[in-house]
């Protein structure tokens, strides 16, 4: 997950229908074309749908509200459904979602984790609760739940994977390169990584967890 301003778009007029060029055009906009939970892209291979942030149950007022409207995956929108109501929003500016989590990729063959980070707990800055409900939505959304769920999730892990394989090589070159002070080759791992942990890609913050060392790159 990582913070957006839903300022970067202008408001698209909405009347009965939320599924609409217009919206979804807006939503690219503002989660820079990326699942808000999984931080999948939206391409022509996935289902992508407007997720409702607050459960409309069938209220008009949220169902057409544009700022309860969230682009997702159609994955990420199932799981989670009405399930998970308390989490941080990433369009709140008091909810820093890349702070409040830490995402953690320690093997890049491993399994993603997601755990509440040290925050000062005699006064949280968002509720205990709430961090901990969206570390358990992105930890089902990533390795599943069950053995069909972890079957489902699989494609998600090893798209996750391969990009962290392109990453750790990207930082390779640059290591080597630094060693051999070979400036050109540098910079182009330099770049290579840049786009990687760039926000408008896909993983951002599970990227970023593995090239701490590059964080002047971070936009
Ligand atoms: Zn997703």
């Amino acid at each position: 997950m990582i913070n957006v301003n839903r300022d970067k778009a202008n408001t698209p007029e909405i009347k009965k229908n939320y599924r609409i060029p217009k919206v979804y055009d807006a939503l690219e906009i503002v989660f820079s074309n990326k699942c808000y939970l999984c931080e999948t892209k939206k391409e022509a291979s996935v289902n992508f749908d407007v997720e409702h942030f607050k459960p409309h149950k069938g209220d008009e007022k949220l169902k057409y509200n544009w700022s309860n409207l969230y682009l997702a995956c159609s994955n990420c929108n199932q799981y989670k459904s009405a399930l998970f109501e308390d989490i941080l929003d990433p369009c709140n500016p008091e909810h820093d979602v890349e702070t409040l989590i830490i995402y953690e990729l320690s093997d890049i063959y491993d399994e993603p984790h997601f755990y509440v980070a040290n925050i000062d707990i005699e006064n949280p800055p968002v509720a205990l609760q709430t961090i901990q409900n969206t570390c358990d939505l992105l930890e089902k959304i990533h390795n599943g739940h069950d053995e069909k769920s972890i079957k489902k999730t699989a494609q998600l892990r090893l798209n996750i994977q391969n990009k962290a394989i392109t990453l750790t090589n990207a930082m390779l070159a640059y290591y080597i390169a630094d060693r051999d002070s070979d400036s050109v080759a540098q910079q182009k791992a330099e770049k290579t990584i840049k786009k990687i942990v760039s926000r408008h890609s896909p993983y951002t913050m599970l990227m970023r967890s593995i090239a701490i060392t590059f964080e002047y790159l971070f936009d």
